[in-house]
């Protein structure tokens, strides 16, 4: 008889792991909240404009790609992306505009004409990135941090060897000014801290590696926008018999003599041999295992920042626009002290706008474009945020009207917003935090929770909240962790 796992929650970690733990022969149940898969990798459709909720940057699809040559399938049966010839439009506020070529010859060339920062010094900026995240993927992203066995294996010793060079020591902020002595550019290679949530001005260097990812690997958008992506994976769990229940909360995780032995979804309960929580684990401490002795220094590391979206479908368009576009603030310092200190929304925000209509003409009616509109805001901590939201509202709008010379909010003809309460109650994110803890200190990556119980067997965690973070490609870092965990703790698997 096949082994049976549980999966609470079917975000992108979550059915990752399903169709893993159904290749090792599992009997797979997810367990999902929501109506729908995908956690904050959803979608929503209001008076004919689509809106992806959550994610809109794609990199390292290779890492989607996987679990469907996994399971003996072609991926480009259940989906198909292209790669961005321009990966994003830049404004500052003196007037500069910058456009980000994929092309390495076209975008030296941009930055060359538009800063006067000669095109070797980014080239270098570039190739040093792509170093970084050679070395540090294989320590961060694709091992737990929390077996001996990691810490053995040659290969890891190795990249160990060149932690110095990796940037820890320093903050990426230092780093960015010491290699790109350009104050613009210092500030667009800065934003990448945000890429987990985190301030450049305190993250460690090491996640100068980001950018690696964008310019180097490619910045990609999946064929009918970024929910594609967890529609192919939900029907690939789905053709491999994983069983899926929505709008199905699980309100405890049994444990008995020290093993995970089965859920509780609501007063009905679920036998299985293991369980993968891709629950906040914060949460999951909390809500579904009260009386299990809790992490407690893992539980209170610093969130990660949290988002402001307006979702406005706009009556117009915008040829100065792409699909990414980004409009820095003046004072990107005191952007990030108010959103990690002081815990509010600085009045000049940096706004990123998204606009898939620019590639999917279905995604808004005919001469109309779907506007995401999103800035960074804190973690929730208890602010009064209509007042918040109401100020950043009107603060994002006089931004834009200055940039693009125009009466935006007679434009705007629908408007949905998403906040840290909305995210936290339809994600179960703790304070709406977007992925998980922050990278603010040189020892976030050994702080996160692992991938598996220390205290409970059969029982592992996957997602952003724990290791090795936030973002879609280290989430499926997770379910890959979780996957070889299982692995190595239940001998005989198929796969
Ligand atoms: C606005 C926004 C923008 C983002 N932009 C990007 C981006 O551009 N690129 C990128 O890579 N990443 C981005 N991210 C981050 C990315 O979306 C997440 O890191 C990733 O999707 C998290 O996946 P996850 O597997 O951790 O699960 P989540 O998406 O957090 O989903 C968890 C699921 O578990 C369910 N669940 C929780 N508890 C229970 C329970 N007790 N019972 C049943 N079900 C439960 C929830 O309902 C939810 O569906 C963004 C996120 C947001 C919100």
């Amino acid at each position: 008889m096949n082994r049976k796992a549980v999966v609470i929650g079917s975000g992108v970690a979550g059915m990752a792991s399903a169709i893993r733990l159904r290749m090792h022969g599992f009997e797979v149940h997810v367990v999902e909240a929501n109506a729908y898969p995908g956690g904050k990798l959803s979608e929503f459709t209001v008076d004919g404009f689509r809106f992806d909720a959550g994610p809109s940057l794609f990199t390292l699809p290779e890492l989607v790609n996987e679990l469907f040559t996994l399971a003996g399938k072609d991926p480009r049966h259940y989906f198909n992306y292209k790669r961005l010839d321009v990966t994003c439009h830049y404004f500052f506020e003196d007037g500069t505009q910058l456009i980000a070529y994929a092309d390495p010859k076209k975008l030296t060339e941009e930055i060359e004409t538009k800063t006067g920062v000669p095109a070797q010094r980014i080239m270098d900026y570039l190739r040093q990135s792509a170093e970084i995240y050679s070395s540090a993927s294989e320590i961060f992203l694709e091992n737990s941090l929390h077996r001996w066995k990691t810490w053995l294996n040659l290969r890891i010793v190795k990249a160990l060897s060149k932690l110095h060079r990796l940037g820890i020591f320093q903050t990426m902020h230092q780093r960015n000014v010491a290699w790109l002595q350009h104050e613009k550019l210092v500030q667009l290679f800065d934003r990448y801290a945000t890429y987990n949530g985190s301030n450049p001005f305190r993250a460690p260097g090491i996640l100068t590696s980001i950018p690696h990812l964008e310019f180097n690997k490619g910045a990609y958008l999946p064929d009918g926008g970024m929910y594609s992506i967890t529609k192919a994976l939900h029907q690939l769990a789905v053709d491999l018999g994983v069983h899926f229940s929505f709008n199905k909360i699980v309100t405890e995780i049994k444990v008995e003599n020290g093993r995970a032995t089965g859920v509780m979804i609501g007063s009905v309960p679920m036998a299985t041999d293991i369980v993968i929580c891709n629950m906040d684990v914060y949460y999951a401490f909390r809500k579904l295992m009260p009386a299990q002795r809790a992490p407690e220094r893992t539980l209170k590391q610093e969130r990660s920042s949290s988002a402001l979206i307006f979702y406005w479908g706009i009556r117009n368009s915008f040829p100065q626009l792409d699909l990414h576009n980004i409009f820095f603030s003046s004072n990107y310092e005191r952007e990030f002290r108010a959103i990690f200190q002081e815990r509010t929304i600085d009045d000049d925000p940096t706004v990123y706008i998204n606009i898939t209509s620019k590639y999917e003409s279905g995604d808004a009616p005919t001469g109309c474009e779907n506007w995401f509109v999103m800035i960074n805001v804190p973690a929730n901590t208890g602010q009064d945020w209509s007042r918040l939201i109401s100020i950043a509202r009107t603060d994002i709008l006089k931004k834009l009207n200055r940039h693009l010379s125009v009466d935006l909010e007679k434009m705007i003809v629908t408007e949905t917003v998403l906040d840290p309460l909305s995210i936290d109650s339809k994600t179960h994110s703790y304070q709406g935090s977007l992925y998980g803890t922050s990278s603010n200190s040189k020892f976030s990556a050994f702080l996160r929770h692992p991938n598996f119980s220390q205290h409970v067997k059969d029982l592992y965690f996957c997602g952003g909240s724990v290791h090795p973070g936030g973002g879609i490609p280290l989430a499926l870092f997770s379910a890959k962790i979780v996957s070889s965990l299982v692995a190595e703790q239940n001998p005989g698997l198929t796969v």
